[in-house]
């Protein structure tokens, strides 16, 4: 099985066998053009591809029978149909879904469970539910969790609403928080290498994103009550300072079972993408 992940700065590729990845391949984006991601993927297909019927690829925002609607990170793919594109080129059966749903679907299957909630947080906030084994796609869309509001008279967001949890939990919580505490935007590698030094500025910024993260991962829970709810994205490597104020926060709101929050593993949606190109007969 062949599974791609389109991500905003990287296209990963994996292949999987008898349901272990066995190779992985990395390729690093620069311009981001469209050219530019499709032969990166192209040469994933190319690298991993062989023998495989089936290709799966996911991407970070929203499609339509393949054809990419809306990806706010890789703009240059709006309306681009990636799924008519690449099987018409490589001969190939292609399956088509977001990341976030990937990265869900592939924890799932990966740790064996049933009931679970994928978050992944990066420059924005994604979600993918899985229940009873299967990605959760309700009427069509899901997983705008990044949407969710957390204040209802909070920050601006870049959807026109106010107080969206991803104002709070992402990389633009980070650069707005520490734009406040240390006077300019500092992305989040860098205050996580301050809150390593023992900076006391950049150490309160994770209790407050992290406190951030509790409530949201509280309003998940109390909905849907999965076992395990897994973080993923760039951030999660921070999880020794975000982790601790989450679960306190989290605690505190809790009107269900709690359930278990951990980080997931970076490759998990490329997995997750592969894994569904078994449903492809082909
Ligand atoms: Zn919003």
């Amino acid at each position: 099985m062949l599974g791609i992940d389109l991500g905003a700065n990287k296209v990963l590729g994996v292949k999987v066998k008898k349901g272990k990845v066995t190779r992985r391949v990395k390729i690093t984006l620069k311009s981001k053009t469209k050219d530019e991601i499709v032969s990166a993927i192209d040469s994933l297909i190319d690298q991993l591809g062989k023998g495989e019927k089936a290709v799966g690829i996911d991407i970070p925002g929203i499609h339509q029978k393949g054809k990419i609607l809306k990806t706010p990170n890789l703009p240059s793919l709006n309306g681009f149909d990636l799924k008519k594109e690449i099987e018409k080129k490589w001969n190939k059966a292609v399956v088509v879904e977001n990341d976030a749903n990937c990265f869900a679907y592939g924890e799932a299957i990966r740790r064996k469970k049933k009931f679970l909630v994928g978050i992944t947080i990066g420059s924005g906030l994604g979600g993918g539910i899985v229940i009873d084994g299967k990605i959760y796609h309700g009427k069509r869309d899901v997983g705008e969790f990044g949407h969710m509001t957390i204040f209802v008279n909070g920050r601006k967001c870049t959807c026109g609403n106010r107080g969206c949890w991803e104002m709070y939990v992402s990389e633009k919580g980070f650069k707005i928080e520490s734009k406040r505490i240390f006077g300019r935007s500092l992305p989040p590698l860098e205050v996580f290498n301050l809150a390593n030094q023992g900076n006391k500025k950049a150490l309160l910024i994770f209790e407050k994103i992290g406190s951030y993260l509790g409530v949201g991962l509280a309003n998940i829970a109390n909905i849907l009550n999965p076992e395990i709810i897994v973080i993923g994205g760039g951030i999660s490597k921070s999880k020794k300072f975000l982790l601790p104020p989450a679960l306190k926060e989290m605690r505190k709101r809790l009107m269900v079972s709690e359930p278990k929050i951990v980080v997931g593993r970076y490759d998990s949606a490329a997995y997750g993408a592969a894994l569904l190109t078994k449903f492809f007969k082909v």
